[in-house]
Protein backbone atom coordinates (compact mmCIF):
# COMPACT_ATOMS: atom_id res chain seq x y z
CA UNK A 1 0.00 0.00 0.00
CA UNK A 2 1.07 3.51 -0.92
CA UNK A 3 1.84 5.97 2.07
CA UNK A 4 -2.03 7.30 3.30
CA UNK A 5 -1.48 9.36 5.97
CA UNK A 6 -4.44 10.49 8.65
CA UNK A 7 -3.76 13.99 10.18
CA UNK A 8 -6.00 15.15 12.96
CA UNK A 9 -6.60 18.25 14.88
CA UNK A 10 -8.90 19.83 16.97
CA UNK A 11 -10.55 21.39 14.55
CA UNK A 12 -10.28 21.73 10.83
CA UNK A 13 -11.90 24.73 8.45
CA UNK A 14 -12.22 23.22 4.77
CA UNK A 15 -11.97 26.77 3.43
CA UNK A 16 -15.29 26.85 2.37
CA UNK A 17 -17.74 26.89 4.86
CA UNK A 18 -18.47 29.58 7.81
CA UNK A 19 -17.70 26.70 10.70
CA UNK A 20 -14.84 24.91 11.45
CA UNK A 21 -16.03 20.81 11.85
CA UNK A 22 -14.74 19.71 15.40
CA UNK A 23 -12.57 17.08 16.05
CA UNK A 24 -11.89 17.49 11.61
CA UNK A 25 -9.25 15.08 10.28
CA UNK A 26 -7.87 14.82 6.47
CA UNK A 27 -6.86 11.37 4.70
CA UNK A 28 -3.79 11.77 2.57
CA UNK A 29 -2.28 10.16 0.00
CA UNK A 30 -1.38 10.15 -3.70
CA UNK A 31 0.09 14.01 -2.74
CA UNK A 32 -3.41 14.66 -2.91
CA UNK A 33 -6.71 14.89 -0.31
CA UNK A 34 -8.36 11.50 -0.22
CA UNK A 35 -11.08 12.59 2.31
CA UNK A 36 -12.31 15.27 4.60
CA UNK A 37 -14.56 14.63 7.70
CA UNK A 38 -14.49 14.09 11.58
CA UNK A 39 -12.09 11.98 12.76
CA UNK A 40 -14.35 8.87 13.20
CA UNK A 41 -15.40 8.90 9.76
CA UNK A 42 -12.23 9.26 8.44
CA UNK A 43 -10.17 6.68 10.29
CA UNK A 44 -12.39 4.43 8.82
CA UNK A 45 -10.11 4.76 5.64
CA UNK A 46 -6.99 2.13 5.01
CA UNK A 47 -3.98 4.34 6.06
CA UNK A 48 -0.84 3.85 7.72
CA UNK A 49 0.41 6.70 9.45
CA UNK A 50 -1.74 8.94 11.70
CA UNK A 51 -0.67 12.54 12.89
CA UNK A 52 -2.21 14.11 16.09
CA UNK A 53 -2.08 17.61 16.60
CA UNK A 54 -4.74 18.39 19.80
CA UNK A 55 -5.37 21.92 20.08
CA UNK A 56 -4.88 22.79 16.73
CA UNK A 57 -7.01 23.61 13.48
CA UNK A 58 -6.35 22.11 10.02
CA UNK A 59 -6.96 24.67 6.94
CA UNK A 60 -5.83 24.95 3.81
CA UNK A 61 -2.11 26.28 2.73
CA UNK A 62 -2.46 30.21 2.43
CA UNK A 63 -2.10 31.83 -1.20
CA UNK A 64 0.38 34.97 -0.96
CA UNK A 65 -1.37 36.40 -4.36
CA UNK A 66 0.67 39.33 -5.14
CA UNK A 67 4.35 38.82 -4.34
CA UNK A 68 8.04 38.97 -6.15
CA UNK A 69 9.97 36.10 -4.87
CA UNK A 70 13.52 38.31 -5.03
CA UNK A 71 12.04 41.32 -3.38
CA UNK A 72 12.34 41.40 0.15
CA UNK A 73 10.51 44.07 2.23
CA UNK A 74 12.30 43.98 4.99
CA UNK A 75 15.23 45.20 3.72
CA UNK A 76 16.58 48.91 4.10
CA UNK A 77 15.66 50.34 0.94
CA UNK A 78 13.90 47.05 -0.19
CA UNK A 79 13.06 48.83 -3.51
CA UNK A 80 16.20 49.66 -4.67
CA UNK A 81 17.95 46.53 -4.17
CA UNK A 82 15.30 45.27 -6.94
CA UNK A 83 18.51 46.54 -8.81
CA UNK A 84 20.89 44.21 -7.41
CA UNK A 85 22.81 41.53 -9.47
CA UNK A 86 20.78 38.46 -10.59
CA UNK A 87 22.67 36.11 -8.87
CA UNK A 88 22.22 37.97 -5.39
CA UNK A 89 18.27 38.59 -6.65
CA UNK A 90 18.01 34.34 -7.06
CA UNK A 91 19.32 33.36 -3.85
CA UNK A 92 17.23 35.72 -2.03
CA UNK A 93 14.28 34.07 -3.84
CA UNK A 94 15.21 30.56 -2.69
CA UNK A 95 15.96 32.37 1.31
CA UNK A 96 12.56 34.14 0.60
CA UNK A 97 10.42 31.17 -0.75
CA UNK A 98 11.87 29.01 2.42
CA UNK A 99 10.35 31.58 4.62
CA UNK A 100 6.83 31.53 2.52
CA UNK A 101 6.81 27.79 3.36
CA UNK A 102 7.49 28.68 6.67
CA UNK A 103 4.91 30.54 7.04
CA UNK A 104 2.22 28.39 5.79
CA UNK A 105 2.22 29.88 2.66
CA UNK A 106 2.00 26.62 -0.09
CA UNK A 107 1.02 28.63 -3.30
CA UNK A 108 2.79 32.08 -4.55
CA UNK A 109 1.35 34.40 -7.56
CA UNK A 110 4.43 36.34 -8.60
CA UNK A 111 3.76 39.56 -10.11
CA UNK A 112 6.85 40.25 -11.68
CA UNK A 113 10.84 39.36 -11.15
CA UNK A 114 14.09 39.89 -12.89
CA UNK A 115 15.54 38.52 -15.91
CA UNK A 116 13.03 35.51 -16.15
CA UNK A 117 14.44 34.18 -12.55
CA UNK A 118 10.86 33.08 -11.33
CA UNK A 119 10.46 30.54 -14.16
CA UNK A 120 13.99 28.99 -12.91
CA UNK A 121 12.78 28.83 -9.54
CA UNK A 122 8.87 27.88 -10.42
CA UNK A 123 10.72 24.86 -12.40
CA UNK A 124 13.31 24.07 -9.35
CA UNK A 125 10.36 23.81 -7.23
CA UNK A 126 8.64 21.75 -9.40
CA UNK A 127 11.55 19.38 -9.85
CA UNK A 128 12.32 18.97 -6.12
CA UNK A 129 15.24 20.76 -6.81
CA UNK A 130 14.63 23.83 -3.84
CA UNK A 131 12.25 24.35 -1.41
CA UNK A 132 9.41 26.63 -1.96
CA UNK A 133 5.91 27.18 -2.50
CA UNK A 134 3.62 26.28 -5.97
CA UNK A 135 4.77 29.31 -7.78
CA UNK A 136 2.56 31.38 -10.87
CA UNK A 137 4.75 33.24 -12.22
CA UNK A 138 4.47 36.80 -14.81
CA UNK A 139 7.76 37.00 -16.05
CA UNK A 140 8.88 40.46 -16.76
CA UNK A 141 6.60 43.22 -16.01
CA UNK A 142 5.80 45.69 -18.66
CA UNK A 143 5.64 49.22 -18.27
CA UNK A 144 6.24 52.44 -19.78
CA UNK A 145 9.61 53.91 -20.34
CA UNK A 146 8.45 57.38 -18.75
CA UNK A 147 6.13 55.31 -16.02
CA UNK A 148 6.24 53.33 -12.74
CA UNK A 149 7.21 49.80 -12.00
CA UNK A 150 10.11 49.13 -9.85
CA UNK A 151 9.90 45.42 -11.07
CA UNK A 152 9.24 45.91 -14.18
CA UNK A 153 10.66 46.44 -17.69
CA UNK A 154 9.90 49.15 -20.34
CA UNK A 155 8.15 49.09 -23.50
CA UNK A 156 7.02 51.71 -26.25
CA UNK A 157 4.07 51.75 -28.24
CA UNK A 158 1.44 48.69 -29.09
CA UNK A 159 4.82 47.08 -31.18
CA UNK A 160 6.71 46.48 -28.44
CA UNK A 161 4.44 45.81 -25.65
CA UNK A 162 2.84 42.40 -28.28
CA UNK A 163 6.20 41.43 -28.63
CA UNK A 164 7.18 41.43 -24.99
CA UNK A 165 3.83 39.67 -24.21
CA UNK A 166 4.46 36.96 -26.62
CA UNK A 167 8.68 36.43 -25.51
CA UNK A 168 7.21 36.50 -21.84
CA UNK A 169 4.50 33.73 -23.05
CA UNK A 170 7.11 31.57 -24.61
CA UNK A 171 9.75 31.61 -22.05
CA UNK A 172 6.55 30.20 -19.72
CA UNK A 173 4.84 32.96 -17.77
CA UNK A 174 1.97 32.12 -16.17
CA UNK A 175 0.14 35.17 -16.95
CA UNK A 176 0.54 39.01 -17.74
CA UNK A 177 1.61 41.96 -15.69
CA UNK A 178 1.67 45.52 -16.56
CA UNK A 179 1.90 48.72 -14.90
CA UNK A 180 -0.48 50.80 -15.74
CA UNK A 181 -0.70 53.78 -13.07
CA UNK A 182 1.71 54.64 -10.01
CA UNK A 183 1.08 54.35 -6.47
CA UNK A 184 0.32 57.60 -5.04
CA UNK A 185 -1.65 60.23 -6.25
CA UNK A 186 1.16 62.93 -6.05
CA UNK A 187 0.90 66.30 -7.86
CA UNK A 188 -0.22 64.91 -11.33
CA UNK A 189 -3.36 63.07 -10.12
CA UNK A 190 -2.63 59.25 -11.27
CA UNK A 191 -2.30 59.84 -14.63
CA UNK A 192 -2.22 56.27 -16.54
CA UNK A 193 1.22 55.86 -17.87
CA UNK A 194 0.00 53.21 -20.43
CA UNK A 195 -2.44 54.74 -23.17
CA UNK A 196 -5.88 53.29 -24.40
CA UNK A 197 -4.61 51.49 -27.10
CA UNK A 198 -1.51 50.22 -25.39
CA UNK A 199 -3.69 48.53 -22.92
CA UNK A 200 -5.83 47.78 -24.81
CA UNK A 201 -3.31 45.59 -26.97
CA UNK A 202 -1.77 44.03 -23.95
CA UNK A 203 -5.16 42.55 -23.23
CA UNK A 204 -5.40 41.23 -26.58
CA UNK A 205 -2.12 39.81 -26.72
CA UNK A 206 -2.59 38.29 -23.77
CA UNK A 207 -5.83 36.38 -24.53
CA UNK A 208 -4.46 35.51 -27.62
CA UNK A 209 -1.65 33.44 -25.95
CA UNK A 210 -4.42 31.82 -23.58
CA UNK A 211 -2.85 34.12 -20.57
CA UNK A 212 -4.83 35.86 -17.74
CA UNK A 213 -3.35 39.81 -17.66
CA UNK A 214 -3.43 42.00 -14.58
CA UNK A 215 -2.30 45.30 -13.48
CA UNK A 216 -0.67 47.26 -11.17
CA UNK A 217 -3.57 50.09 -11.14
CA UNK A 218 -4.43 52.78 -8.59
CA UNK A 219 -7.31 54.72 -10.04
CA UNK A 220 -7.76 57.54 -12.43
CA UNK A 221 -7.89 56.85 -16.28
CA UNK A 222 -6.62 54.14 -16.44
CA UNK A 223 -8.58 51.91 -14.24
CA UNK A 224 -11.91 53.00 -16.14
CA UNK A 225 -9.61 51.72 -19.33
CA UNK A 226 -8.71 48.39 -17.54
CA UNK A 227 -12.44 47.81 -16.59
CA UNK A 228 -13.82 48.79 -19.91
CA UNK A 229 -11.38 46.98 -21.60
CA UNK A 230 -11.57 43.10 -20.01
CA UNK A 231 -8.55 43.16 -17.51
CA UNK A 232 -8.55 39.70 -15.70
CA UNK A 233 -7.46 41.35 -12.77
CA UNK A 234 -6.25 44.74 -10.91
CA UNK A 235 -3.71 44.63 -7.81
CA UNK A 236 -3.51 47.40 -5.33
CA UNK A 237 -6.24 49.87 -6.20
CA UNK A 238 -5.34 52.46 -3.44
CA UNK A 239 -7.02 55.82 -4.46
CA UNK A 240 -10.38 53.37 -6.33
CA UNK A 241 -13.30 56.17 -5.75
CA UNK A 242 -16.94 55.89 -5.13
CA UNK A 243 -18.21 56.09 -8.64
CA UNK A 244 -15.45 53.01 -9.77
CA UNK A 245 -16.26 50.43 -7.21
CA UNK A 246 -19.71 50.60 -8.19
CA UNK A 247 -18.27 49.70 -11.33
CA UNK A 248 -15.92 47.43 -10.51
CA UNK A 249 -18.38 45.73 -8.29
CA UNK A 250 -20.55 44.71 -10.96
CA UNK A 251 -17.37 43.71 -13.49
CA UNK A 252 -15.82 40.11 -14.07
CA UNK A 253 -12.81 41.75 -13.08
CA UNK A 254 -11.25 40.61 -10.22
CA UNK A 255 -9.36 42.24 -7.36
CA UNK A 256 -6.19 41.56 -5.64
CA UNK A 257 -6.13 44.02 -2.29
CA UNK A 258 -2.15 44.61 -0.91
CA UNK A 259 -2.97 46.77 2.19
CA UNK A 260 0.75 46.43 4.12
CA UNK A 261 2.71 48.73 1.63
CA UNK A 262 0.54 51.44 2.51
CA UNK A 263 -0.35 50.89 6.10
CA UNK A 264 2.88 49.74 7.83
CA UNK A 265 4.45 52.80 9.51
CA UNK A 266 7.68 50.02 9.75
CA UNK A 267 7.55 49.15 6.05
CA UNK A 268 6.88 52.59 5.03
CA UNK A 269 10.49 53.61 6.88
CA UNK A 270 12.33 50.65 4.47
CA UNK A 271 11.01 53.14 1.13
CA UNK A 272 13.70 55.28 -0.56
CA UNK A 273 14.15 58.27 0.97
CA UNK A 274 12.18 60.43 -1.39
CA UNK A 275 8.62 57.86 -1.25
CA UNK A 276 8.64 58.63 2.50
CA UNK A 277 6.56 61.62 2.42
CA UNK A 278 3.89 61.14 -0.01
CA UNK A 279 3.08 57.27 1.85
CA UNK A 280 2.57 59.68 5.40
CA UNK A 281 0.41 61.73 3.59
CA UNK A 282 -1.60 59.53 1.49
CA UNK A 283 -2.03 56.73 3.79
CA UNK A 284 -5.20 57.66 5.61
CA UNK A 285 -7.14 58.64 2.50
CA UNK A 286 -6.07 55.19 1.18
CA UNK A 287 -7.07 53.57 3.89
CA UNK A 288 -10.44 54.97 3.40
CA UNK A 289 -10.50 53.76 0.24
CA UNK A 290 -9.84 50.50 1.21
CA UNK A 291 -12.44 50.37 3.48
CA UNK A 292 -14.79 51.55 0.53
CA UNK A 293 -13.62 48.40 -1.64
CA UNK A 294 -14.09 45.99 1.08
CA UNK A 295 -17.36 47.04 2.04
CA UNK A 296 -18.63 46.88 -1.73
CA UNK A 297 -19.02 43.41 -1.13
CA UNK A 298 -16.45 42.56 -4.13
CA UNK A 299 -14.89 39.35 -4.18
CA UNK A 300 -10.93 39.77 -3.43
CA UNK A 301 -7.68 38.03 -2.49
CA UNK A 302 -4.84 39.47 -0.57
CA UNK A 303 -0.63 39.49 -0.99
CA UNK A 304 1.78 40.61 0.58
CA UNK A 305 4.02 42.71 -2.22
CA UNK A 306 7.25 40.84 -1.35
CA UNK A 307 6.70 40.77 2.64
CA UNK A 308 7.66 37.08 2.63
CA UNK A 309 6.30 34.88 6.14
CA UNK A 310 4.07 37.86 6.87
CA UNK A 311 0.58 37.32 4.83
CA UNK A 312 -0.74 36.81 8.47
CA UNK A 313 -0.20 40.81 8.68
CA UNK A 314 -2.00 41.45 5.56
CA UNK A 315 -4.95 39.21 7.34
CA UNK A 316 -5.54 41.51 9.83
CA UNK A 317 -5.43 44.61 8.11
CA UNK A 318 -8.56 43.05 6.16
CA UNK A 319 -10.55 42.63 9.63
CA UNK A 320 -9.21 46.10 10.88
CA UNK A 321 -10.54 47.80 7.77
CA UNK A 322 -13.77 45.66 7.92
CA UNK A 323 -13.72 42.27 6.48
CA UNK A 324 -15.04 39.46 8.67
CA UNK A 325 -12.21 36.97 9.61
CA UNK A 326 -14.34 34.06 7.34
CA UNK A 327 -13.75 36.86 3.70
CA UNK A 328 -10.03 37.75 5.31
CA UNK A 329 -9.16 33.46 5.49
CA UNK A 330 -11.01 33.16 1.78
CA UNK A 331 -9.05 36.15 0.87
CA UNK A 332 -5.95 34.17 1.63
CA UNK A 333 -6.90 30.92 0.21
CA UNK A 334 -9.78 29.90 -1.73
CA UNK A 335 -10.19 33.46 -3.19
CA UNK A 336 -6.47 33.49 -4.38
CA UNK A 337 -6.74 30.08 -6.16
CA UNK A 338 -9.62 31.31 -8.14
CA UNK A 339 -8.20 34.46 -9.04
CA UNK A 340 -5.31 32.36 -10.06
CA UNK A 341 -7.45 29.90 -12.17
CA UNK A 342 -6.22 26.82 -9.86
CA UNK A 343 -8.81 26.56 -7.43
CA UNK A 344 -9.38 22.76 -9.05
CA UNK A 345 -5.79 21.84 -7.63
CA UNK A 346 -5.77 24.04 -4.70
CA UNK A 347 -6.95 26.49 -2.42
CA UNK A 348 -9.48 24.50 -0.51
CA UNK A 349 -9.84 20.89 1.54
CA UNK A 350 -11.26 18.67 -0.58
CA UNK A 351 -10.95 15.39 -2.22
CA UNK A 352 -8.92 15.17 -4.84
CA UNK A 353 -7.31 18.35 -4.70
CA UNK A 354 -3.42 18.63 -3.99
CA UNK A 355 -2.53 17.78 -0.32
CA UNK A 356 -1.62 21.93 0.60
CA UNK A 357 -2.41 22.35 4.47
CA UNK A 358 -1.37 24.17 7.30
CA UNK A 359 -2.17 22.94 11.19
CA UNK A 360 -2.39 26.23 13.27
CA UNK A 361 -2.54 26.44 16.88
CA UNK A 362 -5.86 27.43 17.92
CA UNK A 363 -9.04 28.47 15.97
CA UNK A 364 -8.48 31.30 13.44
CA UNK A 365 -12.31 31.84 13.28
CA UNK A 366 -12.54 32.96 16.37
CA UNK A 367 -8.76 34.08 16.94
CA UNK A 368 -6.97 35.28 13.98
CA UNK A 369 -3.83 35.37 15.59
CA UNK A 370 -3.27 31.90 15.18
CA UNK A 371 -2.50 32.16 11.99
CA UNK A 372 1.04 33.30 13.58
CA UNK A 373 1.31 29.87 15.01
CA UNK A 374 2.06 27.48 12.45
CA UNK A 375 2.86 23.95 13.89
CA UNK A 376 3.13 21.91 10.25
CA UNK A 377 2.96 22.86 7.09
CA UNK A 378 2.24 20.48 3.73
CA UNK A 379 2.40 20.75 -0.15
CA UNK A 380 1.38 18.34 -2.04
CA UNK A 381 0.78 16.18 0.65
CA UNK A 382 4.59 16.21 2.13
CA UNK A 383 5.76 17.87 5.38
CA UNK A 384 7.60 21.05 4.60
CA UNK A 385 7.77 22.53 7.61
CA UNK A 386 7.34 21.40 11.56
CA UNK A 387 7.90 23.50 14.58
CA UNK A 388 10.15 21.41 17.43
ZN1 LIG B 1 4.03 44.30 -6.53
Amino acid sequence: MKETTIIQGEFLWDGINEEVIPGGAVCIGNGKIQAVGTADEILRFPHNRELEFPGSTLMPGLIDSHTHLSMDAGLDNYLDHMSDPVAVLTLRAAAMMRKDLQSGVTTCRCCGDREFLDIACRNAVQHGEIPGPHLQVATRGIRAPHGHGFVGYPFEGTGQIRKAIRENAAAGADFIKIYITGTLRGERDLPSYLSYEEIKAAVEESHEAGLQITAHCVGGDGLDWALELGLDCLEHVYHIDDRQIEAFASSATRLVLTPGPMLSDERIKLLPEALIPGHIREKEEIRARMKAVIASGKFFAVGTDGNHGELFREVFYLVEMGATPLMALKAATLHGAIIGGIDKKTGSLEPGKEADLIIIEGNPLRDLSALKRIRSVWKSGRQQYVDR
